[in-house]
């Protein structure tokens, strides 16, 4: 079974998740940054597309040392499975991502990526080839689901996040609307990609919840899978 994937981003009050130079820029505050590491210590595993691993070099790990507890005394690792979305096997191999914290990490490649640099990498990570020149999202998480993969936390960026939408991927998102404006038709937003034409393609969504926070406002959204 695939797992249930859930979206967290924050952006800007004019919906941009980092300038048009795709500097990341802090847009939330201590109390959201603590609800995404429970968040993120909730989830079997967190992704991330490759675009959003050379912007930001994340580490996607856990912070609070209680959460990281409460997951070894649920029998897991305490460190979320980390997952790279990587046609080309981009990653450098001293991206935080594989280099700090514990737990195992994965990166999906294509059949496009070079082999060598896919050796090189298989001795820092799983790698799981899915799709022919890009990573087929779909194949990717059927495969996650048959390694006990139930839950997902997909951390960005836009691109990936559109795809993910586009192939009906996506169960949850949660919004973080902070007190500022980037600006820049050229900044990223939470779905990128191409966009949708057509009013049938739309993603539609059900209000979960509005949640004042700090200087923002939190938004959940489920979204509907019956159209
Ligand atoms: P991204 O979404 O992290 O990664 C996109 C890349 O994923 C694609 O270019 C593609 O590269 C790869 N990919 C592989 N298969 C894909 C598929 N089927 N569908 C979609 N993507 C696929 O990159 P981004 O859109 O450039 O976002 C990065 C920006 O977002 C940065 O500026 C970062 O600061 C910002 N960001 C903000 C937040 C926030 O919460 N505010 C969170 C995350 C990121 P290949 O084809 O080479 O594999």
């Amino acid at each position: 079974m695939r797992p249930h994937v859930i979206v967290n981003v924050a952006m800007s009050a004019d919906g941009k998740l980092s300038t048009r130079e795709r500097r990341q820029v802090v847009i939330s505050g201590v109390q959201d940054f603590n609800r995404v590491d429970r968040l993120k210590a909730g989830s079997d595993a967190v992704m991330v597309g490759i675009g959003t691993v050379l912007a930001d070099d994340p580490s996607l790990t856990v912070k609070a040392e209680e959460c990281r507890n409460n997951r070894i005394r649920r029998g897991t690792n305490e460190q979320p499975i980390r997952i790279v979305v990587d046609s080309m096997a981009r990653i450098p191999p001293n991206a935080s991502v594989l280099q700090k914290g514990t737990g195992q990490r994965i990166v999906a490649v294509s059949k496009q990526a070079d082999a060598e640099k896919v050796a090189q990498l298989r001795k820092l990570a799983t790698v799981i080839e899915a799709g022919a020149d890009r990573v087929d999202l779909e194949s990717l998480m059927d495969e996650l689901g048959e390694m006990g993969i139930q839950r997902v936390l997909v951390e960005g960026g836009g691109t990936l996040i559109a795809g993910l939408i586009a192939a009906g991927l996506i169960d949850e998102i949660y919004t973080f609307i902070g007190n500022i404006v980037i600006g820049g038709k050229d900044a990223p937003t939470l779905a990128d990609g191409e966009g949708f034409s057509l009013e049938s393609e739309f993603c539609r969504l059900t209000l979960i919840e509005v949640h004042k926070l700090e200087q923002g406002v939190l938004l959940h959204w489920a979204v509907d899978h019956s159209t």
